[in-house]
């Protein structure tokens, strides 16, 4: 069984003062409509995401519990082009200071569109996380609707184009529709919430043991 199939759905909170106490998380964000909430179903097993027809509705993080105080968290999509400025600001901040200031938050899944990898903003949002020193890993989703080798080809450019921008990035091809890099994903999100590697290094001790 999925390490994440236990989650379930905890709660939705709209500010950083309601988040709950937690021992570690993952993250996941994106740009709307690249297939985050398909893919944190696909990680689960069931339907726990909302799957939009309508992009960019949801604006709350969403908390999912996996037990002993460690969850799976939706963060709210961004780049969905309609909705309106005066709703975008908030929703931007309680994202940006989710990212650089949750210190139980172990790394961030960024959720591509293998066909528009690396937009703007999702160089802004890795701009936002790069300070923490936490590991990020892309999921280039939808893979099924190229071949295999124009897939591999983007995936080896946002390899590259990753190495020199984030110093713990990594990638990989996914399909939530053909259960393609299920387990994959799982792998590295378990090492991130078990492991002491996923901490990044205290620059005082580093290189002293
Ligand atoms: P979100 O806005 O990023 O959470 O995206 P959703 O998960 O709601 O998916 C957006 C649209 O892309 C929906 O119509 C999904 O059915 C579709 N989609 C999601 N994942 C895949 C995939 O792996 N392959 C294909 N072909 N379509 C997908």
């Amino acid at each position: 069984m999925s390490f994440f199939a236990s989650a379930i759905f905890l709660k939705s909170v709209a500010s950083l003062e309601q988040v709950p106490a937690s021992e570690g998380e993952i993250a996941f964000a994106g740009r709307s409509n690249t297939g985050k909430s398909s893919a944190i179903n696909a990680l689960t097993g069931h339907r726990l995401a909302h799957v939009s027809k309508t992009p960019g509705r949801t604006r709350l993080i969403n908390y999912y519990a996996l037990g002993a105080e460690r969850f799976v968290v939706d963060l709210p999509g961004y780049g969905y082009a309609k909705v309106p400025d005066a709703v975008r600001a908030p929703w931007e901040e309680l994202l940006g200071s989710y990212l650089r200031m949750r210190a139980p938050l172990r790394g961030l899944a960024v959720v591509m569109d293998v066909r528009h990898p690396v937009t703007d903003l999702d160089l802004r949002l890795l701009e936002w996380f790069r300070p923490t020193g936490k590991p990020v890993h892309v999921l280039l989703t939808k893979a099924d609707k190229l071949s295999r080798e124009a897939a591999r080809k983007i995936l080896r450019g946002v390899e590259r184009e990753l190495a020199g921008l984030q110093p713990n990035a990594s990638a990989q091809l996914f399909s939530s529709l053909r259960k393609m890099g299920i387990e994959e994903a799982a792998a590295v999100f378990r090492g991130w919430l078990s492991g002491e590697s996923a901490l990044p290094a205290d620059p005082a001790t580093a290189g002293t043991k």
